[in-house]
């Protein structure tokens, strides 16, 4: 696995524009019925990822006006909870994300929850150059950190290996450090108890 030093992937330099992907109406992305968007480029290079073709920035095909519309008109369905951001990395994709969650928010404002998944953490983020901040900025959900082959376990939800949080944004942006986020209610790392990190595989 690679990781960078602060600021070094921008993804306004790296992203090609392109996405591996788009799943209306899922299920498994997160809570509720949700539109899965999964973008192209990843230097992460985690052993074991779910979606090594996608690390390619090149992987796809080209994101368009076309599928943006789609995935507006897609959202306002009143049984649809919200949009997901998967990869890919989505903090690398800022160019095509950003003004994706703009339009988002302008329509819905925050009748539809946004939840984005990356490798890096989220004090990570906060130290990355502002289109990462904004991005992150606009979502109520982050699964973040890379995927550790040896810390996976097959009945985590929404997550493929232990060490990744899914972190509650709104809540960590009030008590200014990461809460985790807990289906149904909002709560701190410590009263988590699904959360709590299986032990290594062996
Ligand atoms: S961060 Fe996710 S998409 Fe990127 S290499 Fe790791 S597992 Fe794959």
């Amino acid at each position: 696995m690679t990781q960078p030093r602060p600021g070094e992937w921008d993804g306004r330099v790296l992203s090609a524009g392109h996405t591996a992907d788009y799943k209306p109406f899922t299920f498994v992305d997160g809570e509720g019925v949700r539109c899965s968007l999964y973008v192209s480029g990843c230097p992460f290079s985690c052993p074991g990822c779910y979606n090594a073709a996608a690390q390619s920035f090149r992987y796809g095909t080209p994101y368009t006006d076309e599928l943006e519309d789609r995935i507006l008109g897609d959202l306002a369905q009143p049984y649809v909870a919200g949009l997901s951001l998967l990869g890919g990395e989505p903090m690398l994709a800022t160019p095509i994300l950003l003004p994706l969650v703009r339009r988002v928010r302008a329509a819905f404002g925050d009748e539809k929850s946004i939840w984005i998944w990356s490798g890096y953490t989220y004090e990570q983020l906060l130290g990355e150059p502002p289109d990462k901040r904004e991005l992150l900025e606009h979502c109520d959900v982050l699964v973040d950190g890379p995927f550790i082959q040896r810390l996976y376990h097959h009945d985590l939800a929404f997550r493929g290996s232990s060490n990744q949080r899914i972190i509650d944004l709104p809540a960590s942006r009030r008590a200014g450090t990461a809460a985790l986020w807990q289906s149904g209610r909002r709560d701190t790392e410590d009263s988590v108890p699904f959360l709590a990190p299986a032990p290594p595989r062996s």
